[in-house]
Formats: structure tokens, sequence, C-alpha cells
């Protein structure tokens, strides 16, 4: 490179747009922040997210939910495991239920049970038919989720929190029917909303201002997804309704055989987008943790949250 060129270069530097950093976090309480597994199918699954719960509890989530399968096949599996939480850790457990392949006496029952367990808090859902068939409510079942919350609430005075999507469910008739239906989530008795996975933190931020808008008061929280496998994450995307970004595609492109750099990839591409929501005002943040706790620690710990012996 000649002389004259690199002081072209830095000419150009200095003149460039500054951009401000994002704010100190100086001060400023840590989130809260809450984190959601999966019910495991083997022994070794199992200690896995053993292990995962184990390092990510000293971070005082809010709670942590455990999903329930397609179909409602893992319902066995999700009553284990929540039940091992209450018994075994300090933990809020927030089970999963969904209408899917059932009937309300059915899915009456399993809230039953949970409430004589002492599980106070649901994750109330539709569902998705197992193997990507079209939904069809069961004859004598809650027909969708603003059903179910409805249901659940003449049980018991359970907390309950619900889906909402900010690129629109895939089978809404329109994003403003979509937002009704959260809406009617809220009011049967719903007290908060969980995000479907997103990239983009303007779509989101736009959602909130739509749900505003709609007379929607209750808190929105951000699902936060850590993407390390980007062909996984792309199949997972497109069956619900997530758009990802082609800068993401960039990012993870030609990694594919190179799993280090694409978990560091994955985790400052999460701490920014998760850095850029708090800065816009964003206090509580959801994690899909897919059973795998170092990322989801990391990002915690980037937002300001410490474990237990380290707090003040
Ligand atoms: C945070 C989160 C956690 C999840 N956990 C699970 C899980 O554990 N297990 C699982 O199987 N799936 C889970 N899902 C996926 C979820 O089950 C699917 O996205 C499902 O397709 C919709 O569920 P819902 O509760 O949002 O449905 P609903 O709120 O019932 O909405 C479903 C669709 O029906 C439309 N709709 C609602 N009411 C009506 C009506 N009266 N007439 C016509 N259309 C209507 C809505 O606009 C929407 O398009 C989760 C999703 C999220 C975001």
């Amino acid at each position: 490179m000649t002389h004259s060129s690199s002081q072209d270069t830095l000419a150009r530097w200095a003149s460039a747009q500054r951009i401000a950093p994002l704010p100190a976090r100086d001060g400023a309480a840590p989130p809260a922040i809450s984190f959601e597994f999966f019910p495991p199918k083997t022994p070794a699954l199992e200690a896995q997210l053993w292990a995962c719960i184990g390092r990510l509890a000293v971070l005082r989530p809010a709670f942590v939910s455990v999903t329930y399968g397609a179909g409602g096949s893992t319902q066995e599996r999700t009553h284990a495991t929540v039940l091992r939480i209450m018994r075994e850790t300090q933990l809020t457990p927030a089970a999963h239920l969904t209408c899917v392949n059932a009937p309300r006496a059915a899915v009456d029952e399993v809230a039953r049970h949970y409430w004589a367990a002492g599980v106070r808090h649901i994750v109330a859902l539709r569902g998705d038919p197992p193997g990507g068939a079209a939904y069809a409510p069961h004859p004598q079942g809650y027909a969708f989720a603003a059903d179910l919350v409805a249901g659940l609430k003449r049980i018991a005075d359970f907390e309950i929190t619900v889906a909402a999507y900010p690129e629109t469910h895939p089978e809404a008739a329109s994003p403003e029917a979509d937002l009704d239906n959260l809406k009617r989530k809220l009011d049967a008795g719903a007290s908060r909303a969980i995000s479907q996975v997103f990239f983009d933190n303007a779509v989101f931020l736009r959602f909130l201002d739509r749900a505003r808008a709609a007379g929607i008061t209750a808190p929105i929280v951000p699902g936060i997804m850590p993407v390390t496998n980007f062909a996984q994450a792309q199949k997972f995307c497109a069956a619900c309704g997530t758009s990802m970004p082609h800068w993401m595609a960039d990012m993870f492109d030609g990694l594919d055989d190179d799993a280090e750099t694409r978990r560091m990839v994955a985790a400052a591409m999460a701490a920014e987008q998760v850095r850029l929501l708090q800065a816009n005002g964003i206090d509580e943040f959801h994690f899909y943790t897919l059973n795998r706790p170092d990322l989801t620690y990391a990002i915690a710990r980037i937002l300001g949250v410490k474990p237990a012996a380290e707090a003040g």
C-alpha cells in the first residue's frame, strides 16, 4: 500500500459517521431472566439437562419452563421434569401445556395434577400436531390457546404465560387478527407473553408498538435463541415463521465444519441482540436454552446477571 493511499484511508475513517456506544449499565438493576428446557428422552440427555439446570440455577431465574412435545407426546416426561425441578431445586417451574390431540377432560386432569403438586405457573399453548400435519381442534378439546387459558383459570388461579408472534403466527388470518388473539389470551387470564424466536430487533420493537396500540399492557418478553447450528435453526425458523436476516447466513457461511468458531459467532450475535434490546429499555429476557447452558450463561452475564454468590 502506498503512503498516500494510507493517508486517504485515515481521512475516510476520520470523516465516517460516529456511532454512539451502547449506554453503560452502571447502577442499572440486572434484568429478570427465565429459561426454557425440553424434557429429555434418554438417560444421557437427562444427565445433560440436569447439568444444564445446575449451571444456570445460580443465576436465579424468575422461572424455568419445560416444553410439551408436539401433540402432547412428552406429557409424562414434561410432568416428571417439572416435578423433579420442584423437588430438587429452589427454582420455580412453569409447565408448558397444549390443547392439541386431547379432550378438555384430559388437559384439565394434567392441570389439576400440577396444581396438587404445587406447580402454579403454566405456559398455555395451542400446540402443533406431530409431523407437520394441519391443526384441527380435538372435537371435545380446547380449540385455541385462549380457550385453554380460560379453562385453566376455571380450575385454579394459575399464573399463565402465552405465546406471542412478532412476525405473526403462520396460520393467522392477518397480523391484526393474530394481535387480537394475543389480546384474547391475556384478557382470558394470562399475565405475560413470551415471543417466538426472532433475530431482527426492529421487528420485535415494532411489534411491541403495535401491541400497545392494540391495548395490550402485559409484558411481551423477548424469546432469545443463541444459534450455533445454522442449518438446524433455518429449518426450525422456516416452520415457525421466523425470518433469518441474510447477514446471519453470511456470518455462518463456510463454518459447517468449524463448531468452535460457530459458537463464538453465536455468542457475539446473541450478545449484540440482547444488549441492543436492553439499550431499548427491555429488562426481561427468556432464553431458549436447548438444554445447553454455556451461551445462555455468558449472555446473561453480559446483561448484568450474576450468580447468587457474586451478587451484592
Ligand atoms: C414461547 C413459546 C413456547 C412454545 N412451547 C411449545 C410447547 O411446549 N409445545 C408445543 O407443542 N408447541 C410450543 N410452541 C409452539 C406453539 O404451540 C405453536 O406456535 C402453535 O402453532 C400455536 O400455539 P399458540 O398457543 O400461539 O396458539 P393460538 O394462540 O391458539 O393461535 C394459533 C393460531 O390460531 C389463530 N387463532 C386463534 N384463535 C382463533 C380463532 N378463534 N379463530 C381463528 N383463528 C384463531 C391465531 O391467530 C394463530 O394463527 C411454543 C411457542 C412459543 C412462542
